[in-house]
Order: C-alpha cells, then structure tokens, then sequence
C-alpha cells in the first residue's frame, strides 16, 4: 500500500481548515523561492510548525545524482517513503528547456522482456507527491545549478525552465490509474507546464485506456501507447502483458479516441522500439503499415534499443534506415527518438535502482 499523500495528511492534521489553506501550502511547495514551511509567511505559526513536524518539504530524497558526458541528461536516484528509491531523469530538449521523466511505480508488473525495470517485478505505487515531487526535485536542482558561477566568476545562462515532463519512468503509470491522474491534476494546476507537455505513456492497458476515455476529470495530455510490434505473435514475445486479439481491441479503442477527441489527433503516438530481427524485418514494417491505416495514421515514433542486459540487440542502421522509409514511402507518419544519458543508465527502459551503482 502506498503512504497517505499530503492532502490526505493535511485534512486529517486540520479537518477545519479553509480549503485555501492546502492550496496556499502546495503553492508554496511549487514555488522554487521558498525552501521551508518556516518560508510561508503569510501562514499561522501554530499551522507551520504542525506542518513541518509532519509533513516533509519534499517526499523524494537525494541518494544520487549522475551526469552524462554530454551535461544533457541528468538522472536521480531517490529515496521515497519505506526507504524504497526510484529513478528520476532530466535531459535538455529541442526548446534548449528541460524535460523531466518521472516514474509512477517502484518496479514493474508488466515484465516486458527489452526492459530493465521489468526485471525488477512490481513492489508498490508512487503516491501523486512523490510523483509530482520528482519534478519538483529537478526544479531545486536547475536553480541550484543557475546560480553557480563558470570559471570565469559569470553565471551560467543556462535556462532552467522545466517546460515538459513525461510519465517514461519506471513503472505503468496507468496501473496507477489515480494516483497519476492526481500528479497530472497538481503540476496543470501548480506549474505553468501545460497539457500538450505532458506525455503519459502505458504499455496499453485496455480497461484504463477504456476508462479514460469516459473520466471527465481525466485531463487532456498527450498519450504514447508502446505498441513495438504491429503483429500479434511477435508482440506476446516481447511483452508477457499482451495477448491474441490485443491488436484489434487497440485498434478500436484508438478509433473511439478519435471519434471522442478528434482535435486530440497528435496527440496520440506509438512507441516501437527497434530490436534486431525481432520486430524490424520487411514482414513487420508491413503489419505496422497496415497497423497505421487502421488506426487512421497515427504517428509512429521509432526508437532505438537501449541495451539493458537482455537477449536483444538494437537494430543494425542499415535496418533502422529501411524499416523507416518503407513505412514513410507508405505515407506513415514516422519520428525517431533520439537517445540521451544511455551512459549513465539513464535511457528508456534503462532505470533501475542497482545497489552496486550506488554509492554510499
Ligand atoms: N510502462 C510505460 C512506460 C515505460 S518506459 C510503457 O510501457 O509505455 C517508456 C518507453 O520506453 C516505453 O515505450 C518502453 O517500452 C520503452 N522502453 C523500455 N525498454 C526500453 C529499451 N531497453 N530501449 C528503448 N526503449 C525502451
């Protein structure tokens, strides 16, 4: 089970308090200026000094922070509540911002094969703050690192916006169906990150996309589906979580988005990762082509394998390179995924929490 979150803990310590009261202290938690509960000014003392004895500035704790060579892509190993940790990254985008990656879960239960955290088997979920906390530990981070000085005494200037976070991590965001739906609920309403930012992405789990489709308080960010192999067999191979007829169910489903949200068009996308001979032959670029004009051509996003220690090899370029012009000679709309902080770990499906890469 996973711990009560702040507003839980709020109304059980204040059960009378005017509602502002928690809006004005998860303000206060989003506002990078203020480092303290002893920060709120404009709060009782009597308020701030229960607040501070229980509940903690920030539920996600430094154990260790990595930088890639590049001093594009960070990643964080945190501490959460029962001394479980996660992985969090932050990688420099194409705006010259920040993109965060939060994880939903410690560990897995889907268990795919080419995943590293699914190795690792399910322990629990991330509550909304420690979720949203992750974000909020990489805005310490940047203004932290915006106010050191470069050798020659001037100040970085570097931006240090967050502008884009992405529900990538470790963990099935929608197995956490609520309490994701919360984190996405606190950062629209406590960060200026807007909707079109942020990207939750499920190994498609048909009930939740279901029942997301008909949530009115489901908010509207982008989704990618990891769908990574457009025909059936091959797909049960590299994801124990699918099963025969899983393709159409998708198929369906992402008709009824569209009939739901038809301005939502691009904001619906298909992660395939690219592994050598196993899903990137001409027979699988033509069931994704067939797969891509059943669900009306949505954009396919390929990416590259990451290696994570399993039987798989990432796609030979030659390969890569032909699977995606036949799917663009077909009409298909394609983007490729550049890989960031795969020498620290840090890649997609790279994160997990290694006790020898730690040190303490
Ligand atoms: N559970 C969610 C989020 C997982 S990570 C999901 O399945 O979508 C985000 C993306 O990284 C997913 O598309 C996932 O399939 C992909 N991924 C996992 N392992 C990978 C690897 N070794 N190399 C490249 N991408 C990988």
């Amino acid at each position: 089970m996973s711990p009560l979150s702040r507003k839980e803990k709020f109304d059980t310590l204040f059960p009378r308090a005017p509602a502002f009261r928690f809006r004005q202290f998860e303000e206060a938690l989003f506002d990078v200026v203020l480092k303290s509960v002893s920060d709120i000014s404009n709060m009782p003392l009597a308020m701030r000094e229960t607040l501070a004895e229980e509940i903690p500035w920030l539920s996600v704790q430094e154990v260790r922070v990595f930088e890639s060579v590049k001093k594009d892509t960070f990643k964080a190993v945190v501490e959460i509540g029962g001394g479980k940790r996660v992985e969090t990254v932050l990688m420099r985008n194409a705006r010259k911002q920040w993109t965060v990656c939060v994880s939903s879960q410690v560990g897995c239960a889907m268990a795919c094969t080419f995943c590293a955290t699914g190795t690792m088997g399910f322990t629990r979920n991330l509550t909304s703050d420690e979720i949203v906390d992750q974000v909020r530990f990489w805005m310490y981070f940047l203004e932290k690192k915006s106010t050191l000085k470069n050798p020659n005494g001037e100040p970085y200037s570097e931006e240090s916006r967050i502008s884009n976070v992405v529900f990538m991590g470790m963990g099935e965001p929608l197995a956490n169906y609520d309490n994701v739906k919360e984190a996405l609920h606190l950062l629209l309403t406590y960060t200026d990150i807007g909707m079109t930012r942020i990207t939750v992405s499920t190994v498609g789990l048909l009930p939740m996309l279901k029942k997301l489709l008909d949530d009115s308080s489901w908010p509207a960010v982008r989704l990618a589906v990891s769908l990574h192999s457009a025909d059936g067999d091959t797909r049960k191979q590299m994801m124990p979580s699918s099963y025969d007829g899983f393709l159409d169910s998708l198929v369906e489903w992402t008709e009824a988005y569209f009939r739901k949200f038809e301005s939502r068009r691009r904001h619906l996308t298909f992660e395939y990762v690219m592994l050598s001979q196993v899903n990137d032959t001409q027979m699988h670029a033509e069931a994704l082509i067939r797969f891509a004009g059943r669900v009306g051509n949505a954009r396919i996003n390929l990416i590259p394998y990451n290696f994570t220690g399993s039987v798989y090899r990432d796609s030979l370029p030659g390969d890569f390179d032909r699977f995606q012009k036949q799917l663009e000679d077909a009409g298909v709309v394609v983007t490729r995924r550049k890989t960031m902080g795969d020498d620290i770990s840090a890649a997609c499906g790279q994160l997990i929490v290694e006790k020898d890469s730690i040190s303490l």
